[in-house]
């Protein structure tokens, strides 16, 4: 979707309400899962809370569960306000142009997630209806699926960049509840645009939903304990390397648009990545970089842990465009430089830094 203007506004508009039995799916009964935890409940900011207007007119509910997710992107402007406050007045600004210009009764979305990992209610009764697994609110948000789906809006505009760390890791958490909520496979996890004729969710966005949908079946398989974050080389704020670190977007294996390498040195010059760890305790920790014949066989991945920075060396030969796994490591909360990749291996070829991933 996107604020104005847009060329999906003309076609959503177009999209008619049906009746909402004509459209009922039949109740269901969730089957309860015991044999893996369940995907923990995610902050959710309902529509009181960013003062939204009421609904034209009562939204819709669709008794049955949804059999999708699609995302989306709303094309605004990648700002760097990660604020809640900012996230509220987005909030607003959509419902408002949904309202006033589409036409629509409420928020066309059920969900928006902002720059700053903030979840925000779209459509009134969204919150209630997940949470109670049973409906689910009658969106606008992509023509003939609006009956059987579930839309969430991504703050920002994703055709050459991706989104920010905090809203990726909210996004996993979000699809994953309701994937959860409503027995949705992680298969159907889809783009705007696989049903409409839209750019939306911006090319960078849409090429990691198969990610997407990784992350979310590893925390529906129960193999997460609830903390996700990727980093990589472009993420805002969470890389850092010398000016002696190339730019390069040679390989397809890459992570995102492209990745770092530089030549080895007998000195360390590490490129960082800075995850924001949520409490002290056991993590896993993964690295995804491009491989080629030509790269390093012994790159010192750094790992900062509780009991003093680890180096485990990784080929870069080889088992490239995939998430390998350095080990499990013990790390302190905060915010601060996880993984690191050193340019110290005596071993010939560029080494890579491209993206890292902690979970628990
Ligand atoms: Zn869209």
């Amino acid at each position: 979707m996107s604020l104005p203007p847009l060329s999906r506004r003309a076609m959503m508009r177009g999209a008619v309400l049906v009746g909402v039995g004509a459209a009922t799916g039949g109740l269901h009964t969730l089957t309860s899962s015991p044999a893996h935890a369940a995907v923990a409940r995610p902050t959710m900011h309902g529509t009181a809370s960013w003062g939204a207007r009421a609904p034209r007119t009562p939204v819709s509910l669709i008794s049955g569960r949804p059999n999708k997710v699609i995302i989306h992107h709303t094309a605004t402007a990648n700002q760097t306000d990660y604020s809640l406050a900012r996230a509220q007045s987005l909030a607003r600004a959509v419902q408002n142009f949904h309202m006033d210009s589409n036409g629509w009764i409420d928020s066309g979305q059920q969900f928006t997630v902002s720059r700053g990992g903030h979840i925000m209610e779209g459509r009134h009764r969204s919150i209630e209806t997940l949470n109670g697994g049973t409906s689910f609110v009658f969106g606008t948000h992509a023509g003939a699926q609006n009956n059987q789906s579930i839309g969430i809006e991504n703050e920002g505009t994703y055709m050459t960049v991706g989104p920010t760390t905090a809203l990726y890791n909210s996004l996993v958490n979000l699809v994953a509840y309701t994937c959860q909520q409503y027995a949705i496979p992680a298969s159907q996890i889809y783009g705007h645009r696989d049903f409409m004729a839209t750019a939306c969710p911006g090319d960078v966005l849409y090429a990691r939903l198969p990610q997407l949908r990784a992350d979310v079946a590893a925390r529906l398989a129960g193999s997460g304990g609830g903390f996700t974050a990727v980093v990589d080389n472009t993420t805002a704020g969470r890389f850092t390397a010398s000016g002696n670190w190339g730019t390069s977007s040679f390989s397809t294996q890459r992570h995102g648009t492209d990745y770092r390498f530089a030549d080895p040195v007998l000195a360390s010059d590490t490129a960082w990545f800075k995850v924001n760890i949520p409490s002290a305790g056991t993590y896993q920790v993964d690295a995804w970089w491009a491989a080629n014949a030509g790269y390093n066989s012994s790159t010192p991945y750094i790992v900062a842990t509780s009991g003093g920075n680890q180096t485990i060396r990784m080929n870069q030969q080889i088992n490239g465009g995939q998430w390998r796994n350095l080990g499990s490591f013990h790390l302190n909360a905060g915010d601060y430089n996880v993984v690191g990749v050193s340019r110290w291996t005596s071993a010939a070829g560029y080494v890579i830094a491209d993206a890292v991933r902690v979970r628990n």
